[in-house]
């Protein structure tokens, strides 16, 4: 099978790091280093040192394909420049997270949402953040990629901020949570390179076993969602998030598991309502699925992705009061 979108339609991003960073010093590094930044719409034609910025994600820097930007010091050496995709970046940029608030990032390696949404609240929130700072609790409950996580939070600069821990979500619970940002284990069938097709009703024997695949993560999926949205006294955010094209581990886990939390106080909210692609309405309703966020890879220059927001006002509560 082969994925049906071509690298050269997916750009590169690279996102500053607020922690030690701002956008000015980057732009600044990038232009005395002989890049140029593109303020005209049209991007066809880029050279391979210009740049751009995102319209959606706010300190997000957009480069073309072939760009050579992941070997430039600011990312390699400096970490004031982090590459992340931006539908990876949807998340952390529309949970907009108030300060004080602790947030548990349930799948969190390598800590890309994690550490973005600390960057986000220095960004947002200026030297407040530093008064009533977010603190992120981010868990995974693979021994590697924790190893890998941790690592890398401490080299980018977020040990203040974020508090790691290799355990298995499915087995944790915390009462001191506000928000959980949920990013499980999926197809990655939106990302390049990945041998899923998009069309799931084509060459029925190689779908016989991704159909089986599917249904296994779907399940898992939906077992997230549901401890997320019951086990967590005080929480009243969460966003569950793939890299998945196929309604099956997006609308459906969405629409199922709202279902099944009836009573909880839980309904989906409007997320990052600037984006134009949205849901698909099978089988959420109009406005549910107007709510939810979809990426096209064939289309967004980003990889397909999905998010959906919970909301419940039950326990809501401002801790800095
Ligand atoms: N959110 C991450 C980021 O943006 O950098 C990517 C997360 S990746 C899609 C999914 C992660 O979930 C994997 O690292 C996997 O080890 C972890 N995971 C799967 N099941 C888990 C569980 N039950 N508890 C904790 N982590 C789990």
């Amino acid at each position: 099978a082969q994925p049906c979108w071509q690298a050269e339609n997916i750009y590169v991003y690279g996102r500053v790091n607020y922690v030690s960073s701002s956008l000015e010093s980057v732009i600044s590094n990038l232009e005395q280093s002989g890049y140029r930044r593109k303020r005209a719409k049209r991007k066809r034609g880029m050279g391979s040192n210009e740049f751009w910025l995102d319209c959606v994600v706010s300190g997000l820097l957009v480069f073309p394909r072939h760009s050579k930007i992941a070997q430039h010091s600011l990312v390699r050496h400096q970490r004031a420049l982090v590459i992340q995709d931006k539908s990876s970046c949807f998340v952390a940029q529309g949970f907009d997270a108030p300060l004080g608030w602790t947030i548990v990032d349930a799948c969190a390696a390598p800590g890309n949402k994690s550490m973005h949404l600390i960057s986000r609240g220095i960004e947002q929130y200026g030297e407040s953040f530093y008064q009533h700072p977010i603190r992120v609790i981010a868990i995974d409950r693979d021994k590697e990629r924790f190893a890998l996580m941790h690592r890398t939070i401490h080299e980018h600069g977020y040990d203040a901020f974020i508090e790691t821990r290799n355990v298995d979500f499915l087995k944790w619970s915390c009462d001191d949570c506000q928000g959980i940002i949920l990013d499980p284990s999926c197809s990655g069938s939106g990302l390049l390179n990945r041998n899923w097709t998009d069309d799931l009703e084509e060459n029925l024997q190689e779908k016989e076993s991704q159909r089986t695949r599917l249904k296994h993560l779907s399940n898992f999926q939906k077992k997230m969602l549901r401890h997320a949205l019951c086990d967590f006294a005080n929480c009243c955010r969460v966003t569950y998030s793939t890299c998945s094209i196929y309604k099956e581990e997006n609308e459906m886990v969405v629409y199922e598991v709202l279902n099944q939390v009836q009573g909880l106080g839980w309904k989906l909210v409007d997320f990052l309502p600037q984006w134009p692609r949205r849901g698909w309405k099978d089988p959420l309703d109009s406005e549910q699925a107007a709510f939810c966020v979809r990426t096209d890879p064939k289309l967004d220059h980003t990889n397909g992705f999905f998010v959906a927001c919970f909301e419940r006002t039950l326990h809501e509560r401002n801790i800095r009061q």
